[in-house]
């Protein structure tokens, strides 16, 4: 009796303690799994939506790389007023401004004419395969501030993820319209500095560095 006692106390104690293992390793990653989206996915800076009529609506954008701008604009109210007006035919995804504020302007999968003529890897028409980026300031006067350099980043790590970009498809309108012009030297397209060579690879080392970062 008193053995069939223990064997049966022993069956129920095994069952507890195998439960209790089976929820502590299921509450620990459940809550490294939250621990790990919280730290990925918190958003530091204030996004508006702003959208722009500036698009492509017949066409779906294969989003391939990101072209890096400058407003060259005084304000981000100067620059979201020109990016959204009809009559320019000008447009983007996203205004970041000097104090990281986002005005979303168009979701990733749209076509907004931010690039004109333009040349990436060879494939002509980077409206309809890249994001456009438009930092509001100008580079040629004053550098990136390090909200902007930081919301960019936060911006485009998701989507980089989501559509696997390479990091070398993230370039500056300036690359993509020399490319242009190398290719048409007898084309009319004037050329400008749009973002400058030093931002953007101050820009590319941080986005680097938070990718490394979330990578291990
Ligand atoms: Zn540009």
């Amino acid at each position: 009796m008193i053995r069939q006692l223990s064997k049966v106390s022993i069956g129920i104690i095994a069952v507890i303690v195998l439960f209790a293992v089976i929820s502590i390793t299921f509450l620990l990653r459940m809550s490294s799994d939250m621990s790990s989206a919280s730290s990925e996915f918190v958003c530091h800076y204030k996004v508006v939506n702003y959208p722009t009529p500036n698009i492509d609506p017949d066409s779906t954008n294969k989003v391939l790389g990101v072209i890096l701008h400058h407003t060259a604009e005084p304000t981000a109210e100067s620059a979201l007023k020109i990016l959204s007006s009809p009559e320019k035919k000008v447009g983007t995804h996203v205004v970041i401004d000097t104090d990281g504020t986002r005005y979303v302007m168009a979701e990733p999968t749209v076509v907004a004419y931010h690039a004109g003529y333009s040349i990436l890897n060879g494939l002509e028409g980077c409206n309809y395969f890249t994001i456009g980026i438009e930092f509001q300031g100008n580079t040629l006067k004053a550098p990136l501030t390090e909200e902007q350099i930081e919301s960019g980043t936060e911006y485009l790590i998701p989507i980089i993820n989501t559509y696997n970009i390479p990091l070398e498809n993230i370039v500056t309108h300036q690359m993509i319209r020399n490319a242009y012009k190398e290719k048409y030297p007898n084309k009319r397209c004037s050329g400008k500095v749009d973002i400058t060579q030093t931002e953007y690879q101050r820009f590319m080392n941080h986005l680097r560095k938070i990718m490394t970062a979330n990578n291990d």
